[in-house]
């Protein structure tokens, strides 16, 4: 593959591309096919370390990184964001081979949406003030407090694979922004475009040492959240990992900010936009192969137009053409592995056996880890399809009567990530989304993401916001200076 030549594969620490100390190495696999894709370096804990010594040395205290005027940090964001751009192709393609998903997706949205988050936090760098403070109870001559906002330090950012380049982005360019170093684990599945994207910011004259990337598996992930040179972790994967990161960060009180999984509600009503509320509801849950955090997987549809929008939506799915993420016509690539499609298939049994209706959710008899979209109605409230997160294109349908019980039933979850409302009453939408337990409500819309909208979720959905300028926050400490200017009698 021609994107796959020059590919750096060695681990990236302190501007320098290296091997593993003890040389072991990790393999990428296509899901499409299931064949090898590359090789890379796997980090072992040593590697960890040096990454983070070098993170630590390059953002200390008179460092270039550290010294170096907003103006120009803001102009290598710009930079990063730019090169990204000139590349696109290239990473869309490492992506599209990597994780499967279609190309013109990878080069119409994941690509695009990294870059902008690069080019939005240029803008912050030159906007991150502190504040004069006039104390409450003391007086207003004799003291002169200001609060002053500090790089948190060393962040590692452990990152998964459905999104690989996007994720990767939005941590390093916010981390970048607050005046934070680096240490970057992508996902085991799809560590190709954080390697693409560290050769990027070497170009763009990223100084040594502010951004590495440790290409590895959960054992790396794991000693990366342990080690006590990182001064923060932000994390984006499973709940149950984050459990494992927040025990990790504990020791020492590491700060954390978590997006975790979801089980995101949508709710139809009845005087909706019909085709609008099925295209929305469709995407909501195949979109990436349904592989989105986000992912629309409960639909609750008032009940005299039940049968008409589920219809739709399995209209839809059907029509949904599978295939390697190469080819043009492809609507949805393979899942990313041959265990999780185990793991989704065990979902809709499960759901057939507990006397569900389902539809789709066929293998199809060919190689890759493909898996056909699936609409499940009937089931039972309790049932594992209905709690629990699936990540994949499997929707659960269920019809309600009266707004009380679609607010009811949608916040019925121990997630909080996100949830959609379908109404042409904005009154309404409002109303029922501020009642809404979800980070992000979508009115007659869904996956509308953006660099300036605060992003994350609520309970087991994760802790803090990403993007906007509370996902600037997230890396900045505030240190309060207060200075006794004595009381002078003239
Ligand atoms: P995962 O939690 O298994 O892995 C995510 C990352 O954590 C990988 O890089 C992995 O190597 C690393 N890791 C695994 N165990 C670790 C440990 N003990 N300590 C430190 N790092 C460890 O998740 P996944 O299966 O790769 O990704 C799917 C999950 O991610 C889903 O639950 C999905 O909802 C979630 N997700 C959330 C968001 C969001 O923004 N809320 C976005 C995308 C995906």
């Amino acid at each position: 593959m021609s994107c796959l030549e020059d590919m750096p594969h060695e681990l990236f620490i302190g501007g320098k591309w290296t091997p593993a100390d003890n040389h072991r190495l990790l393999t990428s696999f296509r899901p499409s096919t299931g064949e090898t894709l590359a090789t890379v370096a796997h980090a072992g804990a040593s590697d960890v370390s040096r990454a983070v010594a070098a993170a630590g040395v390059a953002g200390r205290p008179g460092s270039r990184w550290h010294r170096m005027s907003p103006a120009a940090r803001s102009r290598l964001l710009h930079r990063i964001g730019d090169l990204i751009l000139d590349h696109a192709d290239r990473l869309a393609m490492l992506d599209c081979l990597d994780n499967g998903k279609p190309l013109r997706v990878a080069r119409a949205g994941d690509v695009p949406a990294a870059a902008a988050v690069f080019h939005y936090m240029a803008g912050w760098p030159g906007r991150l003030n502190g504040e004069h403070v006039p104390l409450y109870t003391g007086s207003p001559e004799r003291h002169l407090a200001l609060t002053v906002p500090e790089p948190v330090g060393v962040v590692a950012a452990i990152v998964p694979w459905n999104f690989p380049l996007y994720m990767a982005a939005a941590k390093v360019a916010p981390a970048l922004a607050a005046g934070c170093t680096v240490v970057l684990k992508p996902a085991e599945q799809t560590p190709l475009s954080a390697l693409a994207l560290a050769r990027l910011t070497q170009e763009a004259g990223l100084p040594p040492g502010v951004l590495n990337v440790v290409t590895g598996d959960a054992g790396t992930g794991a000693a990366l959240a342990a080690h006590p040179g990182v001064d923060k972790i932000t994390f984006t994967g499973s709940t149950e990992v984050g459990r494992d990161i927040v025990r990790a960060a504990a020791v020492d009180f590491r700060r954390v900010t978590l997006e975790l999984g979801g089980k995101s509600p949508n709710i139809v009503f009845s005087d909706a936009d019909l085709p609008q509320a099925v295209a929305g509801a469709a995407h909501a849950i195949f979109y990436n192969q349904g592989e989105t955090c986000v992912a629309g997987s409960r639909l609750y549809v008032q009940r005299p137009v039940f049968d008409e929008v589920v219809a739709g939506i399995r209209e839809r799915a059907a029509a949904i053409r599978l295939g390697d993420g190469l080819d043009r016509d492809t609507d949805m690539g393979p899942l990313i592995s041959a265990e999780h499609r185990v793991r989704v298939l065990s979902y809709l049994r499960s759901a057939r056996d507990g006397g569900a209706q389902v539809t789709g959710g066929h293998p199809p008899d060919s190689p890759g880890y493909f898996l056909a979209p699936a609409v499940v109605t009937g089931a039972d409230p309790q049932a594992p399809v209905v709690r629990e997160e699936v990540f994949g294109p499997v929707l659960v349908a269920e019809p309600f009567d009266t707004v009380q019980e679609a607010v009811a039933m949608a916040n019925d979850s121990p997630y909080g990530l996100a949830a959609g409302v379908f109404t042409r009453d904005l009154g309404l939408a409002h109303q029922v989304g501020r009642r809404l337990r979800a980070g992000t409500v979508w009115i007659n819309s869904w996956h509308v993401l953006d660099p300036a909208l605060p992003f994350g979720g609520m309970r087991a959905s994760g802790w803090g916001r990403e993007m906007g300028r509370a996902g600037v926050d997230a890396f900045l400490e505030t240190k309060t200076l207060v200075n006794d200017l004595g009381s002078h009698q003239w």
